[in-house]
């Protein structure tokens, strides 16, 4: 549902509760939450069929005043400006959370990518970029996969963003290894959301990680790693839904064994012959401890969160709860790690991805995994902090280290 269009103002409402911690002036609030550049352009496109479209694209460059704007490139029928705005407000905050030197940014196309062809795609993302190079750059705006997008994507960004201004590799980030892109950047996001499950789980919650059962939505590329490095760490994963079909087993599923079912299996996990088949929809009311959204925004609403049953919620995917289910699970006394900080893995080897490309020396697998777990571990603790002081859930907490490091950067810069 990342396509519904009340998600700018849900952003801003969870904005709010933060800037209300903080004592935050109206004008200060109106710095913070106004997207600092908004591009709309037109691509006219001749298809293969001979027929010419006009396809619609967005850039919204939300903050930029901790480093260059970072953020997603998609592609989706139902894209909307106001969607685009609020990911890129997420994305400010995200960056922040983790104390990387980016801001925020969030781009799109309005078009149906299952429909088209490859070479439709090639010409569409090479127009985007061409109309937007000149606020793009490894200083300016650094463009990554988001939504229907993937490495061969990032790659026709690098080579339409070079004709005009050279190889700069630092341009783009999630490209293929053999373009510049990270060792371990297609599992960051996923280790990311398993690591901040084990860190809840086991020091918040006091619990042990070993039998744990992990309830999962969405089995792509943040679900798949997050269930493989869980499992490894002695989770039992119970239960995961998908687009296409849903699995369980109480003693837990063969993880390894569902991965290579799901990637031979046009990516779903519909017809695993280790489990039992059940209905997706009704994934949320599945007995377990850890559940992990990792597929669509907007799905834990005031209708679906009084089904949660586990105690600990991870945010794999982008803004999956809304404003009401966050104040349902407060209210349970249900935790949930927030989107900003439990899938903030990728963006920071995005990051680390953009500094090698700066300086043209690689880092292994092993190296980009143990600072990937320091950035984010300390992010965990710096929003437990303002947890703890403020008494508040730890979306909110996360707003509020995000917005003091924001606000501290721009009065640094003289607004
Ligand atoms: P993906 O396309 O690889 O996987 C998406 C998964 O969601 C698939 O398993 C698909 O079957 C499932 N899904 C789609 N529609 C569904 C439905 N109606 N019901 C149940 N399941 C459904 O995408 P991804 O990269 O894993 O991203 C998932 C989420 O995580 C998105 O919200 C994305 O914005 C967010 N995210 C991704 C990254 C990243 O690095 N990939 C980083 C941060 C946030």
């Amino acid at each position: 549902m990342d396509g519904r269009t009340n998600l700018f103002e849900s952003v801003n409402r969870q904005f709010d509760e933060a800037a209300d911690i903080l004592n935050l002036s109206q004008e200060m609030r109106e710095l913070l939450k106004t997207p600092y550049r908004e591009i709309t352009v037109a691509m006219p496109i001749r298809m293969e069929d001979g027929t010419l479209r006009v396809f619609k694209g967005y850039r919204v460059q939300h903050n930029g005043v901790r480093g260059p704007q970072k953020g997603g490139l998609r592609f989706h029928p139902d894209l909307v400006l106001d969607d685009v705005r609020a990911l890129a407000s997420l994305n400010t905050w995200k960056t922040a959370v983790v104390n990387i030197p980016f801001g925020g940014a969030k781009g799109g196309i309005q078009c149906d990518p299952a429909k088209m062809s490859l070479h439709e795609l090639e010409m569409l993302t090479r127009r985007y970029i061409s109309k937007l190079s000149m606020v793009l750059g490894p200083t300016r705006d650094v463009p990554s996969p988001d939504l229907n997008t993937n490495a061969q994507t990032m790659a026709w960004v690098l080579d339409e963003y070079g004709r005009k201004n050279g190889y700069q590799p630092a341009c783009v980030t999630g490209k293929p290894l053999e373009l510049g892109g990270s060792q371990g950047r297609e599992a960051a996001t996923g280790r990311g959301v398993a690591l901040c499950a084990r860190e809840a789980w086991t020091r918040l919650l006091g619990h042990d990680l070993a039998g744990a059962r992990v309830i999962l939505q969405g089995f792509g590329n943040v679900g798949s790693f997050a269930a493989k490095f869980l499992h490894e760490m002695g989770a039992r994963v119970v239960a995961v839904a998908d687009r296409d079909g849903a699995v369980r087993r109480a003693e837990g599923l063969d993880v390894p064994a569902l991965f290579v079912h799901a990637r031979t299996n046009r990516g779903t996990v519909a017809g695993f012959p280790g489990g039992e088949a059940f209905d997706p929809g009704t994934i949320w009311a599945q007995e377990g401890d850890i559940l992990i959204p990792a597929a669509l925004g907007g799905v834990l609403t005031q209708a679906t969160a009084p089904e949660v049953r586990a105690s600990l919620i991870v945010e794999g995917a982008n803004a999956p709860t809304t404003p009401e289910a966050d104040r349902i699970f407060w209210e349970r006394g249900i935790t949930l790690i927030p989107d900003i900080l439990a899938n903030a893995g990728g963006v920071t080897v995005s990051y680390f991805e953009w500094v090698q490309n700066l300086q043209q020396l690689f880092w292994d697998e092993a190296e980009i995994f143990e600072k990937e777990e320091k950035i984010l571990m300390q992010a965990f603790r710096d929003v437990e902090e303002k947890v703890k002081r403020h008494g508040c859930t730890w979306r909110t907490g996360a707003l509020v280290l995000a917005l003091e490091r924001v606000k501290k950067a721009n009065e640094l810069r003289g607004w």
